[in-house]
């Protein structure tokens, strides 16, 4: 298992640019675009060289690799002149050798061959698309205003003219499971992503799910759902080596419990809860022959924490069935290998 050292491992930056839709035509139940991105203001030429000159002088190993990231809205959903002008801020950053790439995220619908030329012409790198589900049943109750189809055929227009395609999803929307969530896992992998993110839905104030919370017609995931769910949707993704750059949303992206942020299975540290759940069944699933004596468990360096679980939980429930237990780190284990020995 490899994913989550790709997760830590990064030398990888990237230099996000929120380019909020402030005139967004559609209406995604779950959406308050501006809340989500903390921005309520679409960043002028002169701020978004600002913003990558800032964070190039704070990233401190020289030897990376970065790319500018256009997220936060609908990129391609903007006039082709206005793309073109934001494409060509980030050019000087290209041939100076000071950025690798550039990355953006869109609507499946809003990709056509005009739009991918433009964008191949100013050296982009990868598009991210948000499929959210490939079940239409829940992109239709979520309103999300486009088909699994139009997600399908914008995915293979990008790899066909060379990107790299992300296929973003997000569990927990109205009429979403467990199994249509493991099926969107699988048609990402099916069409050729290299990266995805998982996004459990949240209800963000002044949204349609928003009322329908408060009218009991809709009913977020619970914390622990949403762990077992990005469980095993991270085991589909290994398996298909997708990698996967987020779970849950960064605290950083300004919601706040009780303002903006009304219900749903937000947890500052997600990504370290699923890990450490996929921690737990590793080794609980090896210590039948082993138990009620002492176990040491040796461990990848970079993924003690996780395995010793949040707040050390998984230690807890692992003395539960073994007299004692310690953990061990090593350089000589990778990913998410590991070895037991008696003591
Ligand atoms: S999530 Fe939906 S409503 Fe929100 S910006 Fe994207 S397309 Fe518009």
């Amino acid at each position: 298992m490899n994913f989550v050292f790709n997760f830590i491992m990064l030398k990888h930056y990237t230099i996000p640019v929120f380019i909020p839709e402030l005139a967004c035509p559609f209406q995604c139940a779950f959406c308050n675009q501006r809340k989500i991105s903390g921005h309520i203001s679409i960043p002028d030429h002169s701020e978004v060289i600002k913003i990558v000159n800032a964070h190039l002088a704070s990233f401190k190993q020289l030897n990376r690799s970065v790319d500018v990231a256009f997220f936060g809205g609908n990129f391609t959903g903007l006039p082709l002149h206005e793309q073109e002008a934001y494409l060509k801020l980030v050019q000087p950053f290209l041939s100076s050798g000071e950025i690798q790439g550039i990355r953006l995220s869109t609507r499946p619908d809003y990709i056509n061959p005009e739009v991918l030329n433009l964008l191949s012409s100013y050296q982009v790198t990868t598009i991210e698309i948000g499929a959210q589900s490939f079940d239409d049943k829940v992109l239709k109750k979520s309103h999300r205003g486009h088909t699994a189809r139009q997600t399908e055929q914008a995915a293979k227009a990008i790899i066909e003219k060379g990107f790299q395609l992300g296929l973003q999803m997000m569990i927990g929307l109205p009429g979403d499971s467990l199994q249509s969530s493991l099926f969107t896992a699988s048609r990402i992998v099916e069409l050729g992503a290299t990266s995805t993110r998982i996004y459990p839905t949240l209800v963000i104030k002044d949204t349609a799910l928003h009322d329908w919370y408060k009218k009991g017609r809709y009913t977020p995931l619970s914390l622990e759902e949403a762990v077992h769910w990005t469980t095993q949707l991270l085991l589909i993704f290994e398996k298909g080596n997708v990698k996967v750059i987020r779970t849950g949303l960064h605290p950083s992206e300004g919601l706040v419990f009780g303002k903006d942020l009304v219900a749903g299975p937000y947890h500052p540290q997600f990504r370290e809860l699923v890990l450490s759940a996929i921690w737990l069944n590793k080794l609980r699933s090896v210590i039948s022959d082993v138990k009620h004596t002492g176990v040491e468990f040796i461990i990848p360096k970079g993924q003690l924490n996780y395995a010793i679980g949040h707040k050390g939980l998984n230690r807890l429930q692992l003395l539960n069935e073994l007299q004692s237990v310690k953990f061990t780190e090593s350089t000589e284990i990778k990913g998410m290998d590991f070895k037991i020995r008696r003591i």
